[in-house]
């Protein structure tokens, strides 16, 4: 008797618990039906990508001390670090610095990692190319910084939809003005208690 009043009990459970799964995906559908499509007319208009997104690598050729630590630590071995040991100095001698986008993850470990920060990621997501053969970049491309969809004038911006002011679905009805929502990630930093932040 015990057995089967467990029994009837587990399966109201599960029943309640599905009825409230269900409900819950009931509700997103009813509130997405009320929502009109909303088109960004890429390329006049570019949503902004959030502070921390992990677009092509930038690098700087001086500040790189040769110690293949970011190859190390790719999980592909992808960066290639072409140097030669001075016999005179006995110090390494930087010569060439590639990456390959084609092949690259994004993954930030490389950067990360830098002993001398000489590498840092950026907003650039456009990394389209009849050739995939064109996305190995040597340093005098991963030296150059790209435009920023704020201060590129041929582009009208739009905030990225994650940061919409609560209420607001479609981004070409913020004004400039409207606080942003979420905290930047210097924000984020100075509200951990000290000790936290590192
Ligand atoms: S980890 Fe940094 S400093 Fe070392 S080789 Fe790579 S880019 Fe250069
Ligand atoms: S982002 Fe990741 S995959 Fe790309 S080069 Fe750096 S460590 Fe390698």
């Amino acid at each position: 008797m015990f057995g089967f009043l467990k029994k009837v009990g587990d399966y109201t459970r599960d029943a309640v618990g599905a009825a409230n799964y269900l409900t819950q995906g009931l509700a997103v559908t009813f509130d997405h039906l009320r929502r009109r499509p909303i088109t960004v007319q890429y390329p006049y208009e570019k949503l902004i990508p959030s502070e921390r997104y992990r677009g092509r690598i930038h690098y700087e050729f001086d500040k790189c001390i040769a110690c293949e630590v970011c190859v190390r630590v790719c999980p592909i071995n992808l960066p290639v670090v072409d140097w030669v040991m001075n016999k005179a100095t006995k110090k390494k001698e930087l010569r060439n610095y590639s990456i390959d986008f084609g092949v690259c993850i994004f993954c930030g470990n490389c950067v990360e990692y830098c002993p001398t920060n000489c590498l840092s990621m950026t907003e650039e997501y456009e990394l389209a190319a009849f050739d995939r053969h064109s996305l190995n970049f040597d340093n005098i491309a991963l030296g150059r910084l790209p435009t920023s969809v704020t201060s590129d004038p041929a582009v009208v911006p739009l905030r990225e939809l994650v940061y919409l002011p609560k209420g607001v679905l479609d981004p070409h009805d913020v004004p400039d003005t409207a606080p942003r929502v979420g905290k930047l990630p210097e924000q984020v930093l100075e509200s951990l208690p000290s000790g936290d932040a590192s």
